[in-house]
């Protein structure tokens, strides 16, 4: 039986990267595509429907509904829009769903997606990070698999390819060190949103890209890795490698360290979920150590990276905080590309968020559910406007 597929989030970075190893893989000719989404791209969504033969396009954007309705007139592929739109999307029986939507917004098609029993091939960190336990859970329950898609946690889900997790001592995950690496401290403060959107390794989405600077992005990560692993805050670790070509490392008891080495290029974690639990042919470069000659690491300093401290907390405390946590960097990520604030003070605002609803809310007394997640999340974006107001002051 041909493999049913949706794909949230096609147009962007993840999305066209999982679209391209599809057509690769025969395409409409292969799988059944059932859903594809999008947002405002409304041309390339049409575009990858069409070459795709997907039953459904969806944009997130309830005003794009007619455009899209045009710009797939006569094909046969029916057309919706808004975020309810995407939830029923989820209820369209799919064997292997990609959720690629930027930011807590994936959150709620992907649990949907797991209420059906559905493979969820995860890219959108931000779900485990914001309700991870939840997610775990509604997977359990419904005979549902996760499968990582972000590199370093797919690294890390083959590097215990029959390994028990007893025998895990650490997980240690590598970050490229983003944009500014290698700037002196104090000039950070003077970044702007230009400067933070490019990355020496990686091409991705803006937000994500810009999320590597401040390391928000190996924050999330790293709570990632505690609520898809189930370890222990204290045995994860990042350390700063400049080449990206080591994703993950797993020590196990016995002292033995093995880690996970290819090219900084997405389709090799997203083909690997795509065809799990067997390996395909993939058009990924292959590399040859010769020529790489060295590989280096160095702390990932937390003064540099202050979001880094943040996450550790995070995983400390639990509960809901890693709901405000995202949600409250979201925030502050719009607030720096607004220029309403300072590079730096992304993280300010974060801590300052993450302080006020610990103290006020009690972000770890509640037993995580959906409304409560997403009711912390409102609250956090909120918290997070006002204080940006402050400092605009
Ligand atoms: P992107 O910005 O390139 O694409 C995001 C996609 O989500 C687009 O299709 C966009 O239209 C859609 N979208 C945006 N806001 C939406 C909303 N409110 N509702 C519905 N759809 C919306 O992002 P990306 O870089 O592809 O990242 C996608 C996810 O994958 C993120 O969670 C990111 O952290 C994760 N991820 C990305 C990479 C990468 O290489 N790009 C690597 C690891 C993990
Ligand atoms: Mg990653």
């Amino acid at each position: 039986m041909r493999k049913r597929i949706t794909i949230f989030g096609a147009t962007g970075s993840i999305g066209e990267n999982t679209v391209d190893l599809l057509i690769r893989q025969g395409g409409a000719g292969a799988y059944d595509v059932v859903a594809l989404t999008g947002g405002r791209n409304i041309a390339r969504l049409a575009e990858q429907a069409r070459e795709l033969q997907a039953d459904l396009a969806v944009t997130a954007y309830p005003e794009l509904y007619e455009d899209l309705k045009t710009a797939l007139d006569g094909t046969g592929v029916e057309v919706a829009a808004g975020p309810q739109a995407l939830v029923d999307a989820a209820d369209r029986p799919s064997d292997w769903i990609m959720s690629a939507i930027v930011g807590a917004a994936g959150l709620v098609p992907g649990m949907r997606a797991l209420q059906h029993g559905t493979t969820l091939a995860l890219a959108n960190k931000e779900s485990l990070v914001t309700a991870g336990p939840l997610l775990l859970a509604t997977a359990e329950q419904n005979k549902a698999r996760i499968l990582p898609v972000d590199s370093e946690h797919s690294a890390v889900f083959q590097a215990l390819v029959g390994e028990e997790m007893e025998a895990v001592e650490r997980i240690i995950i590598t970050a490229s060190g983003g944009a500014f690496r290698d700037w002196p401290i104090e000039a950070l403060e003077k970044a702007t949103p230009e400067e933070a959107s490019s990355h020496p390794n990686w091409a991705m989405g803006q937000r994500i890209t810009v999320d590597s600077a401040s390391m928000f992005n190996k924050a999330l990560e790293l709570i990632e890795t505690k609520e898809y692993f189930g370890v222990d805050p204290k045995r994860i670790e990042a350390v700063v490698h400049p080449e990206s070509l080591i994703h993950a490392l797993v020590g196990f008891r016995d002292g033995a360290i093995m880690a996970h080495v290819g090219p900084p290029d997405m389709r090799h974690a997203i083909g690997y979920a795509l065809n799990w639990p067997e390996r395909a042919d993939l058009p990924v470069a292959r590399l040859d150590l010769t020529e790489i000659g060295q590989l280096n690491f160095r702390p990932a300093c937390e003064k540099r990276w202050p979001a880094l401290r943040l996450a550790r907390e995070v995983m400390e405390a639990g509960g809901l905080t890693g709901a405000a946590f995202n949600a409250a960097k979201e925030a502050a990520l719009d607030a720096f590309l607004a220029r309403q604030i300072k590079f730096t003070q992304m993280s300010e605002v974060v801590e300052a968020v993450l302080d006020r609803l610990s103290r006020e809310s009690g972000l770890t007394n509640d037993a995580i559910s959906l409304e409560k997640v997403l009711e912390v999340d409102h609250l956090a974006r909120q918290t997070a406007v006002s204080v940006v107001q402050m400092i605009e002051q």
